[in-house]
């Protein structure tokens, strides 16, 4: 019989990926599913991305690489960075891995055992909570309620907080709310943050480049220059550039623990694909106009989904402010019945019966740490998004 670890007893796989392929199975079913559970662009990757990767094949770089990632690699993250943040990060500041999935994995498996807690405000990314478990520490989290924009205050952050607490997980813009911190509510967490020099933080800004405000997204470390030691940027090139299935993700920040994470990565996975390193480089150093204009196609769709799902009876949305997916409340249709007598007690009720009668694929907000919600991704096309909404629409009129 197989002995399973204790690290491994202790997680889940990923809600968000399980009900993709809950949808995928469905549809090959024959099922007619409108899926809206995707967290990955619907773009392809730019053929000079493509391009220059088939080159560095030609050129022979399929080899190991450095451990913390090629050297053009970290230099055009580092001069990225300096844009965005206006921080110097030097080489041995940066690591490249597997997806910035890893980057935050590995953080956790350098940084975190049993006994350290780890704060994550909810609704939160689905793996942060099962990724501290695996580590054995403990995920702490706290509800950010809607009537705070989803975002963290002074009050539920200092009550969170404990010698015990290790790091403060912020992903800003957010997956799955698209709320971002402006300067002065960045202010309020970071302030909190110099007061315990215990509590590092972990920023998740994967989607720093799907934003609908017209403003550039706020790093903590330009807020406040006194938590640069003790903050670490993730980032990668999956969502900006439609390059999820290429895996690379990079962390900055202080030496010791990028060294830490070397160590480890080095041990793990020794490097990230080489060509997929050589395929961000020519993301991250080529022509950005893409960007620009797929924001501006997430922003027409995230605005469709916005105002279509407020005409559904019970639902309220949020307009998202960057990155591609919408929170919808679905509060207004908890204790409603269905046609067929069954009453709709949770988030996680409504979302199997719109799948079951309507054939829409969304994902229950239980997964994200906050009720009653459901998370839909924008991430399709306007006449998907559209029958999807309408679907919906439909599902919550046949409710009384
Ligand atoms: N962080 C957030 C908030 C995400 O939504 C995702 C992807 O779904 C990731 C990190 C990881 O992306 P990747 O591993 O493809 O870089």
């Amino acid at each position: 019989e197989l002995k399973l670890a204790d690290r491994i007893k202790r997680i889940k796989p990923s809600p968000s990926t399980a009900a993709a392929d809950r949808a995928r199975q469905l549809r090959e079913e024959g099922r007619d599913i409108v899926n809206l559970t995707v967290g990955e662009p619907d773009f392809d990757t730019p053929d000079s991305v493509k391009k220059d990767a088939c080159d560095a094949i030609m050129r022979g770089e399929t080899k190991y690489t450095a451990v913390p990632g090629i050297l053009p690699l970290r230099k055009a993250i580092a001069d990225r960075l300096k844009k965005t943040t206006g921080v110097d990060y030097g080489m041995n500041q940066i690591t490249v891995s597997n997806g910035g999935k890893q980057v935050i994995f590995n953080t956790l498996m350098a940084t975190v055992g049993k006994g350290d807690e780890v704060i994550i405000p909810a609704p939160f990314w689905v793996s942060y909570p099962d990724m501290v478990l695996a580590c054995g520490g403990t995920p702490v989290i706290v509800p950010c309620g809607e009537e705070t924009g989803f975002k963290l205050t002074t009050e539920a952050l200092e009550a969170a907080i404990t010698p015990n607490s290790r790091w403060l997980i912020l992903n800003s813009p957010s997956n799955p709310t698209g709320a971002i911190y402006s300067a002065k509510e960045m202010k309020v967490v970071t302030d909190v943050l110099m007061r315990h020099p215990q509590v590092w933080l972990l920023t998740d800004d994967i989607y720093d480049e799907i934003v609908f405000t017209g403003e550039k997204v706020v790093s903590p470390v330009a807020v406040e220059p006194g938590l640069i030691d003790r903050t670490f940027l993730i980032n990668g090139v999956s969502k900006t550039y439609a390059m999820t299935g290429w895996r690379i993700g990079y962390g900055a920040g202080p030496v010791a623990l990028v060294t830490a994470i070397n160590t480890l990565q080095s041990q793990m996975a020794s490097c990230a694909s080489s060509v997929s390193q050589a395929a961000a480089v020519s993301a991250l150093t080529g022509d950005q106009g893409f960007v620009a204009e797929w924001l501006e196609v997430y922003k027409k769709r995230s605005e469709l989904a916005t105002s279509l799902l407020n005409k559904a009876p019970g639902l309220t949305c949020r307009a998202s402010e960057g990155s591609f997916y919408v929170y919808p409340g679905c509060e207004g249709v908890l204790g409603k019945k269905t046609p067929d007598g069954k009453v709709i007690e949770t988030d996680a009720d409504f979302v199997l019966y719109i799948l079951e009668t309507e054939g829409v694929a969304v994902i229950a907000g239980n997964a994200y740490g906050l009720s009653p919600y459901f998370r839909i991704s924008v991430a399709t096309s306007e006449d998907i998004i559209a029958d999807g909404c309408k679907r919906i629409i439909r599902a919550c009129e046949a409710l009384s």
